[in-house]
C-alpha cells in the first residue's frame, strides 16, 4: 500500500475494461478518488464503480472520446468538480487494428493515431493545463507498449502511435521537470484483456505468443496496474521520463535466450 495516494484524485482513460480498469480498481485499493472514463461500455465503468463505492470509495464513471479536445477537459472538469482536485491523469485509452500496411486504410490508420497518440496529447495537455494553472506538483502516465520499440508487421499503425508516445513522454516530462510535473510511460507486453481474449483463449495463439516471452507466460492486467500505482506514489517521486516495461522480458530478444546467436 501506498499511504501517500490516501484521498488524492486520478482521473483513467479507457477504464471500463482490461487494463485501465485493474489500474482504477488497484488505485481505489488505495483509496484514491477515481474518475473512471469510458467511450461506449457504460455498464463495464459502472459495475467498477459501483464496487468501489460499496466499499466506501469514491468513483464516478463519465463518457468520453479521448479524441476529442471538449470530452477529455470533460474528465478533468468532472474530477474538480465531484472531488476538489487532480493529483493524477492516465491516458490509458487505445485500440489496435491488423492490416498488412499496403492494405490499411487512410481512415484506420487516422483513428488509431488520433486515440493513441492524439488522445495521449490531449490528456496531457488538460492535465499540465489543471497543474499549472493551479502551481501545483502534478503526475501523468501514458500508456504505451512494447511495440515502442519493437517493431510490428500488420501493426504500423499502432508501432507508430506506441514509438510517438515515447518521445512524446520523454519531451513533456524534459519540459515540465521544473514544475514539479512528472511524466512517465507504462510498456507492457502481452496481457490477457479484451484487445486479445480470443486469442489467447485458443492455446495454440497463446502458446506462441508465450514463446515471444522469456517467462513464457501472458501478463494479467494487475501486473500492469501494480507499476501504475507506483509511478503515481511518491516511491517514484525522482522518476520522470522513464518507462517501466512490464513485460515478462519480451523486449529482451527472447530467440538467444538458450545461448544462440
Ligand atoms: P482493451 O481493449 O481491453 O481496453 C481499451 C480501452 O480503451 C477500452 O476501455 C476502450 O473502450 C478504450 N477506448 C478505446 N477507444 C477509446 C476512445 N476513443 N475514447 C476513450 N476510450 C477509448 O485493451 P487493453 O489491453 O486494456 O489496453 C489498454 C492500453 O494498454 C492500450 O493503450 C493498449 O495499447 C495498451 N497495451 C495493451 C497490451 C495488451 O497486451 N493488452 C499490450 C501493450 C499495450
Amino acid at each position: 500500500m501506498y499511504t501517500d495516494l490516501n484521498g488524492k484524485v486520478a482521473v483513467v482513460t479507457g477504464a471500463s475494461k482490461g487494463i485501465g480498469k485493474a489500474i482504477a480498481l488497484r488505485l481505489a485499493q488505495e483509496h484514491m478518488k477515481l474518475v473512471f472514463n469510458y467511450h461506449s461500455d457504460q455498464n463495464g465503468a459502472q459495475e467498477a464503480v459501483d464496487q468501489i463505492r460499496e466499499n466506501g470509495g469514491d468513483a464516478v464513471a463519465v463518457q468520453a472520446d479521448v479524441s476529442k479536445e471538449e470530452d477529455v477537459n470533460k474528465l478533468v472538469k468532472t474530477a474538480v468538480e465531484e472531488f476538489g482536485d487532480m493529483d493524477l491523469f492516465i491516458n490509458n485509452a487505445g485500440m489496435e487494428k491488423e492490416t498488412p500496411t499496403h492494405k490499411l486504410a487512410l481512415e484506420d490508420w487516422k483513428r488509431v493515431i488520433d486515440v493513441n497518440l492524439t488522445g495521449t496529447f490531449l490528456g496531457t495537455k488538460a492535465a499540465l493545463n489543471y497543474f499549472l494553472d493551479h502551481k501545483r506538483e502534478g503526475n501523468i502516465i501514458n500508456m504505451s507498449s512494447v511495440h515502442q520499440l519493437i517493431s510490428w508487421p500488420h501493426f504500423a499503425d499502432y508501432a507508430a502511435s506506441k514509438g510517438g508516445s515515447k518521445l512524446f513522454t520523454e519531451t513533456v516530462a524534459k519540459e515540465y521537470a521544473e514544475q514539479g510535473i512528472r511524466v512517465n510511460g507504462i510498456a507492457p507486453g502481452a496481457i490477457n484483456t479484451p484487445i486479445n481474449a480470443k486469442k489467447f483463449a485458443d492455446p495454440e495463439l497463446y502458446a506462441q505468443t508465450a514463446e515471444l516471452v522469456p517467462m513464457n507466460r501472458i501478463g494479467k492486467p494487475e501486473e500492469v496496474a501494480a507499476a501504475a500505482a507506483w509511478l503515481a506514489s511518491t516511491e517514484s517521486s525522482y522518476v520522470t521520463g522513464e518507462t517501466i516495461y512490464v513485460d515478462g522480458g519480451m523486449k529482451l530478444y527472447p530467440e538467444f535466450k538458450d545461448g544462440r546467436g
